[in-house]
């Protein structure tokens, strides 16, 4: 029989400006493993149509970006647990039973906080700003780590309240305005601000001493980041290195061997 080489992709729209391909490609180079993945634009229509056309063609599994992680919760047919706490899923499993959906974000992001930034994060004060796909997608995962609090705050508190709400544990909700003479050792920017230039009304004095401020953008040094620095955050950083654990999760899931990370993030800082 002739040896198909495992097809792996990431679907979203716009997908253009995606680094998963780079990244899983740089994974599987390092781990010896026979696979090809690649960007999927799917029509804002038409998510379940791409899939079902790119696993018709052997495809093994996706990971999933916006504008899609919702629907394809709905659509995969199991859920791990932690897919289902963030009631999305950021990568598709194919295979005889079906399509396994799961949601790496979060360990992403624990991941790169405890691993590669080495804050231990149990007994500290966490401020976790925006209530969207991204911040749902953490909150299990941070709560597993004990924290002594998790505020999330939100413009439109509603939504944070909603989130506290579903996810309990002494979870707090708050809109930028009560932050005043509250104090945290992380915060974690999961608004989508930085895309817009923009930063959260914050109050100067956010930060304790030895303090992390963490923006899930990157690229660029963000509106966020800029002003942590100006206000006493002891370390800054972007999201790079989450979005590398995130993938290195999924290639885990799919391979079951865990690629090493520290020199992809390395690589691509320096890129
Ligand atoms: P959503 O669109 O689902 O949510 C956006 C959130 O940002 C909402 O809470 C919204 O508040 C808030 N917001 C938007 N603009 C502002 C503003 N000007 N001031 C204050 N709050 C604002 O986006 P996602 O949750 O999917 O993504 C958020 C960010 O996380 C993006 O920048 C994305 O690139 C990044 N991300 C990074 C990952 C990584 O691996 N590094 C992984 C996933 C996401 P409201 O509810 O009031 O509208």
């Amino acid at each position: 029989m002739r040896h198909m080489t495992d097809r792996y992709a990431v679907v979203g729209n716009p997908i253009a400006h995606s680094k998963s391909p780079q990244i899983h490609a740089e994974f599987a180079r390092q781990t010896g493993q026979d696979m090809v993945y690649e960007r999927l634009l799917a029509p804002l229509d038409g998510f379940a149509k791409t899939i079902e056309s790119f696993r018709s063609q052997g495809g093994k599994g996706v990971n999933i970006t916006v504008p899609f992680k919702e629907e394809a919760f709905q659509y995969a047919s199991n859920k791990t647990a932690r897919a289902v706490a963030a009631g999305a899923v950021n990568t598709l499993k194919f295979d005889e039973h079906g399509m396994l959906g799961d949601n790496t974000d979060g360990a992403g992001l624990v991941r790169d906080l405890t691993s590669n930034l080495k804050q231990a994060l149990a007994g500290k004060r966490i401020l976790l700003m925006g209530a969207g796909g991204a911040a749902r997608g953490v909150i299990g995962p941070l709560l597993a780590e004990h924290p002594t609090a998790l505020l999330l705050a939100n413009r439109t508190l509603d939504k944070a309240q909603l989130l506290a709400d579903i996810f309990g544990q002494g979870m707090q909700a708050s809109g930028y305005k009560t932050l005043a003479g509250q104090h945290f050792d992380l915060v974690i920017n999961a608004t989508s601000a930085s895309l817009q230039g923009e930063l959260p009304p914050l109050p100067v004095d956010l930060f304790l001493p030895g303090a992390l401020a963490y923006d899930m953008m990157y690229g660029n040094e963000t509106p966020f980041m800029a002003w942590a620095r100006q206000h006493g955050a002891a370390h800054v950083a972007d999201g790079l290195g989450m979005l590398v654990e995130q993938a290195a999760e999924s290639f885990y899931l799919w391979r079951g061997v865990r690629p090493a990370t520290a020199s992809v993030i390395r690589m691509f800082r320096s890129a």
